[in-house]
C-alpha cells in the first residue's frame, strides 16, 4: 500500500453521540484538514438532510459543510437519475429527505394509485411504515416497479433502547414479491462507489473508518478499502469476536486517527 489519499468517516458514534462531540473528534478533524487529506462523512441518515446534518456539526464545532457529507438519500438520488432517469418514484420514508432528492421525480400516493410507478423506494423506518403503505408498495412491485432502499438496517439505537429499521420491512416485502431490492446506503456498492467518485480516489487509497464494524468496516474492506473499527459509539465488549472477519486497524477513538494516517504513510 503507497499510503491513504483519501478517508471515508462515518458520524454517528465516530463524530458525535446526539450531536455531541466526542472527546478529541474536533480536534482530529482540525488535523486533518490541516493536512488536506480528501474527506467525506457518510451516513445512512434517512432523518435529516445534509444541510441539516453540516449545521449539527458545524455548530458541534467541526469544520465541515454540506459538500462533505453522503448520506444514503444523497446516494440514492444519484443512482436513481442515473439508473432510473425521469422515473415516477413513490416514496415511502420517515424522515423528510425530500430536500436530498433532486433531479428525482416524486409522486403522491393518488398519482401512484391513478398510474403504477416506475420505482418504489423505501426511506427510514417510521410511522409512515403503515400496513397500507407497504401494501401498497407491494402490490406496484407486483405490477413491475422496481425496489430501491436507501439500507437495510434491521435496527437504529435510540435513548430508550433498539427500534425497527428499515431493513426488517424490506425482507418480508422482497420475499413477499420474489424480488430483491437496489440497496444505496452503507455498505452496498453503490454507495462506496459514491464516496470514491466524489473523492476522485481508488478503492485501494481509500480508508473508511466506523463504529459499525459489518455495515462501515467490513463492508468497506469487501469493496477493497481499508477498514478501520472505533471503539466507540456501537462497539461493545465482544463486538470483533462476534464479527465475520477482522477491521484492518481497530482504534480506541476517532482522536487516534490522524496518528494512523501518518504511520500509512499518508
Ligand atoms: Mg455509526
Amino acid at each position: 500500500m503507497d499510503g491513504i489519499g483519501a478517508v471515508l468517516i462515518d458520524i454517528d458514534g465516530v463524530l458525535t453521540v446526539s450531536w455531541e462531540p466526542l472527546p478529541g473528534a474536533v480536534r482530529a478533524m482540525e488535523r486533518l484538514r490541516a493536512v488536506g487529506v480528501p474527506l467525506a462523512l457518510v451516513t445512512n441518515t434517512t432523518s435529516r438532510t445534509r444541510e441539516r446534518i453540516a449545521d449539527l456539526l458545524a455548530g458541534a464545532g467541526f469544520p465541515v459543510g454540506a459538500e462533505d457529507i453522503l448520506t444514503a438519500p444523497t446516494v440514492t438520488a444519484a443512482h436513481l437519475r442515473e439508473r432510473h432517469p425521469g422515473a415516477r418514484c413513490l416514496l415511502i420514508s420517515s424522515g423528510d429527505v425530500r430536500g436530498d432528492l433532486s433531479g428525482v421525480t416524486l409522486v403522491d400516493q393518488e398519482d401512484a394509485d391513478a398510474a403504477v410507478p416506475d420505482v418504489v423506494v423505501l426511506g427510514g423506518a417510521g410511522d409512515a411504515f403503515t400496513y397500507a403503505a407497504l401494501d401498497r408498495a407491494f402490490r406496484f412491485v407486483q405490477q413491475g416497479a422496481a425496489l430501491v432502499a436507501m439500507h437495510r438496517n434491521l435496527y437504529w439505537r435510540t435513548a430508550d433502547g433498539l427500534a425497527l429499521d428499515t431493513g426488517a420491512f424490506l425482507l418480508g416485502l422482497e420475499r413477499a414479491a420474489g424480488t430483491e431490492a437496489a440497496v444505496t446506503g452503507k455498505p452496498s456498492g453503490t454507495f462506496f462507489a459514491a464516496a470514491l467518485t466524489h473523492l476522485g480516489a481508488r478503492p485501494e487509497q481509500a480508508l473508511m473508518v466506523g463504529d459499525d464494524i459489518e455495515s462501515d468496516v467490513l463492508g468497506a474492506q469487501h469493496h477493497g478499502l481499508t477498514g478501520a473499527l472505533v471503539k466507540t459509539g456501537k462497539y461493545r465488549a465482544g463486538t470483533l469476536e462476534a464479527a465475520e472477519g477482522s477491521p484492518d486497524h481497530v482504534l480506541d477513538s476517532f482522536a487516534d486517527l490522524p496518528a494512523l494516517l501518518e504511520r500509512l504513510g499518508r
